[in-house]
């Protein structure tokens, strides 16, 4: 992804909700990424805690209570950006940092199609102009295309979405930012998308934040075409019971392999060494694997099972551990709060 972004000419700040791993953050930042994108206060401060000085809390925090003080920390500590969509965040985050030495730096978020958070194109201005009265350093607008995961055909149109979300975000706030925006994407689909052409990658974006590719998951094998062989995480699980000819029952139910499914993505995983089998039903400790016709599991048997979102699977976790040509090699935690 880092020589991906480097050929468009777009910085890469990766989401490293992913993982929350600082291991994995430092190989992503030596191996060319501007910083790192993360989704809470607690994920800003594990990596400010691992030394990484540069990142961008994507997301409208609410900086009320105790969570001003954290904030203001963070930002006299390292080169923090934060996301902001709304005039009362604004004035929090205001407030969290008045009297600091240097202003906080903001990017307004701008809904491309997502229908999550982030203001339509034609209110950016407004909302950077009420940014700047109360102080804030305006920096430019991100985005994000979820919608890009709702079906795999639309992928290229929700990178298009962001593309000119993006476009008018920065021709709005000509005038309310010194120096160019930062006009920051986001998505591992739209990121990926037109593999061969960067059609993900080209516009007026100039930086992106994919966070999934760093491992691939079921879902991006769909969406975006991730190569199979590019998958790098799988779930470990064990056979447990064998009840029923062609099918097993693994201990890793909802517990381990979350219960995200998109409506396209029938089950819950996939085996790659056992390539036609399946993950079709989850309960907490249970997941039970069919399509085993003419290969037999057997109890006590460990099998790797690809997760549909990999960013959930991980959230569950507390250790990842490193295998190389099939041989454990270290084991790094996972820092869930
Ligand atoms: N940016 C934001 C704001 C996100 O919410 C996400 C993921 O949900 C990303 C970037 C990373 O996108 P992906 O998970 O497709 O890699």
């Amino acid at each position: 992804m880092a020589a991906r972004a480097r050929t468009a000419g777009v910085a890469l700040r990766p989401h490293a909700k992913t993982h929350k791993c600082p291991e994995i953050g430092r190989r992503q930042l030596a191996a060319g990424a501007a910083g790192l994108t993360v989704a809470t206060l607690s994920e800003a401060e594990l990596f400010a805690a691992a030394g990484c000085d540069n990142l961008f809390i994507a997301y409208p925090v609410w900086a009320g209570g105790g969570r001003a003080a954290r904030l203001r920390k963070l930002h006299e500590q390292l080169r923090l950006r934060v996301g902001v969509d709304s005039p009362e965040a604004a004035e929090l985050l205001a407030a969290a940092v008045r009297g600091a030495p240097e202003p906080l730096r903001v990017l307004v978020e701008v809904d491309c199609g997502a229908r999550r958070s982030g203001v339509p194109a034609g209110a950016v201005a407004g909302l950077a102009a009420t940014c700047r009265r109360l102080g804030l350093d305006v920096r430019g607008a991100f985005t994000h295309p979820g919608h890009a995961y709702a079906s795999p055909g639309g992928v290229v149109a929700a990178a298009a979405d962001e593309q000119a979300a993006l476009a008018a975000a920065g021709a709005a706030l000509a005038g309310l930012v010194d120096g160019p925006p930062e006009l920051s994407g986001g998505s591992t689909p739209t990121a990926l998308s037109g593999l061969a052409g960067l059609a993900g990658l080209a516009g007026p974006a100039t930086e992106v934040r994919p966070g999934t590719y760093v491992f691939g998951d079921r879902q991006q094998l769909r969406l975006a075409g991730f190569p199979a062989r590019q998958v790098a995480l799988v779930v470990a699980a064990r056979v447990v019971s064998t009840p029923r000819a062609g099918e097993a029952v693994l201990d890793a139910g909802s517990k381990a392999l979350s219960t995200d499914r998109p409506a396209w993505l029938p089950g819950y995983g996939w085996l790659p060494a056992v390539p036609p089998a399946k993950v079709v039903a989850i309960t907490e400790e249970h997941a039970v694997v069919s399509g085993l016709s003419g290969v037999a599991l057997r109890v006590g048997d460990l099998v790797g099972v690809v997760p549909n979102h990999v960013c959930t699977a991980v959230n569950l976790g507390r250790e990842l551990v490193i295998v190389d040509g099939g041989t454990v090699v270290d084991s790094w935690p996972v820092h869930t709060p």
